[in-house]
C-alpha cells in the first residue's frame, strides 16, 4: 500500500553516518544541507522494504532535496564517488546510475569527435 505523504515513513535501519548531511569529508556544501533535518531513515532503504514502500520513501526523499539550496553540489558528490545507495541530490541509486552511463557515453563521443578532429587537422 502507498504511503501518503502525512503518514509516517518507514525508518530505515542505516548506520546514521550514511545520512548525506553527515558524510563529514563530503565538503562544505554539507554545512546548507536540508537533510540534515531530515531523518537519515527517509533517505536509505531499509533491508527487504516492500516496493510500494521505498516508492514513497524516494518521494518524500525527492521532495526534500527538491528545496534543498546545495542539490546540485550533492548530486555532483554522488555521481563522482559514486555513491552507491541512498537518496543523493533528487535521485535514487538507479537514476545516478543512468545519469552516469550517459555522462560515460557523452566523454566517450566528444573523445572520439575530438580525436577526428585531430586527424583532419593533421591531414591538413
Ligand atoms: S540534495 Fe537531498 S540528499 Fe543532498 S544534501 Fe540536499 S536534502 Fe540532502
Amino acid at each position: 500500500m502507498l504511503q501518503l505523504p502525512h503518514q509516517p515513513l518507514q525508518v530505515a535501519a542505516v548506520p546514521p553516518q550514511r545520512s548525506p548531511a553527515r558524510e563529514d569529508q563530503a565538503g562544505p556544501w554539507h554545512s546548507e544541507a536540508v537533510c540534515r533535518r531530515d531523518e537519515a531513515g527517509l533517505f536509505f532503504a531499509p533491508s527487504k522494504e516492500p516496493t510500494a514502500a521505498r516508492l514513497a520513501r524516494e518521494e518524500a526523499a525527492k521532495r526534500v532535496c527538491a528545496r534543498c539550496p546545495v542539490m546540485v553540489e550533492c548530486r555532483e558528490h554522488a555521481l563522482l564517488q559514486p555513491e552507491p545507495y541512498g537518496v543523493w541530490g533528487g535521485l535514487t541509486a538507479a537514476e545516478r546510475r543512468v545519469a552516469l552511463a550517459r555522462r560515460r557515453r557523452r566523454e566517450v563521443e566528444l573523445r572520439k569527435a575530438a580525436s577526428a578532429g585531430e586527424r583532419i587537422a593533421a591531414a591538413g
